[in-house]
């Protein structure tokens, strides 16, 4: 049975959280002389809402879910480190990973003095049964799925994602950055009933606004409670809320833009078939495509000599290079450029 108590570090259960200016009134009022804030209307003189309504509301109607399971941190990274603070007893608990995945889970753990143990994914980079690690996951802390996974590309079912949660005693973190360019169905679809699952989106990728830091936690109302007890009083700025609400009205171009970009991804593909010096393209349902070739280094230096930068991942996969999906235009440029190797 989840029990919130259980899985909560002491130090944070024990904490009387900071009560900002806002925490303390927030309805209409004429006069506003409780938060030393600057009185001349600058646009922004006002500090921003701490719980970001506007945004959740917004966010709710999208993605269907109340906005008492919903939590907005300066980007994920941010929730994926108050993640670690709440609940993650330093040199008690554990985290626990897939690798080869997202870095930030290994870094946060490192900052926050938690062990990382590392998973193996069967060969084709699926998830293992659930049979050969549950000895392995006897612990409490989190456990992290990245799906579609950086840098491999791959998306992993729910129901193993499902059958993961049932036989932790921590929380599981599913990190859905890349989502938006599947086709395939939120692991929020089960936070209802699996109370120690989170699910992690932002809208950074698809929705065009990484310079705006705006992450998403979707998960049960208690595990809200802890994350909003801890987070810093004003984590996401006013300009950024606004924008996020303004984006998530657009609905229409963000749907434009990911097809744009799933389409560029199967050009992309179909045209580095046809590249000698690539020895293996990983099937994708990211905005990024993971591609092996048979010298990386030259293929990575003589990309950057025309200026063009990719991600470097031959310290995680022998020969691995990861590219983004560009404009059509940056794209092609690409092409050209690996078609003179
Ligand atoms: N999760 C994954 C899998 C990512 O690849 C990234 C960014 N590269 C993040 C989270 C961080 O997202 P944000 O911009 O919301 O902090």
């Amino acid at each position: 049975m989840f029990n919130i108590s259980k899985i909560t570090r002491k130090n944070i259960r024990d904490l009387t959280p900071y009560s900002s200016a806002r925490d303390e009134f927030n309805a209409e009022a004429k006069i506003w002389l409780d938060a030393n804030e600057n009185p001349n209307d600058t646009g922004l003189n006002r500090y921003p809402d701490p719980y970001q309504m506007d945004l959740k509301n917004a966010i709710s109607k999208i993605k269907d879910v109340n906005t008492d399971k919903i939590f907005v941190g300066n980007g994920s990274d941010e929730v994926i480190d108050l993640l670690f603070r709440a609940f993650c007893e330093p040199q008690l608990d554990r985290a626990f990973i897939f690798p080869p995945t997202y870095g930030m889970y290994e870094v946060s753990a490192k900052i926050n003095n938690i062990e990382i143990v590392e998973l193996s994914l069967k060969d084709n980079y699926e998830l293992p049964d659930i049979e050969v690690i549950k000895n392995d996951i006897q612990s409490k802390g989190l456990l992290f799925i990245c799906s579609p996974n950086n840098p491999t590309g791959n998306l992993y079912p729910l129901k193993a994602i499902k059958e993961l949660a049932d036989n932790f005693q921590g929380l599981v973190v599913v990190d859905e950055a890349y989502i938006d360019f599947s086709n395939s169905e939120s692991a929020i679809s089960l936070i209802h009933n699996t109370l120690n699952l989170v699910v992690l989106q932002t809208l950074s990728k698809a929705y065009g606004m990484a310079g705006a830091r705006l992450g998403m936690a979707f998960t049960n109302p208690q595990i809200i409670r802890v994350l909003n007890k801890i987070k810093p009083p004003y984590n996401v700025n006013t300009l950024s809320q606004r924008k996020g609400v303004e984006t998530l009205k657009n609905k229409e171009i963000v749907k434009l833009q990911v097809s744009q970009t799933k389409a560029q991804r199967e050009m992309l593909i179909t045209a580095l078939k046809g590249i000698q010096c690539i020895k293996k393209i990983y099937p994708t349902k990211a905005n990024f495509i993971l591609v092996e070739f048979n010298d990386a280094q030259t293929v990575f230096t003589k990309l950057r000599s025309e200026g063009i930068i990719v991600r470097d991942r031959t310290k995680q996969i022998e020969g691995a290079l990861r590219i983004t999906i560009g404009s059509p235009e940056e794209n092609n440029q690409l092409i050209k450029t690996l078609k003179q190797l």
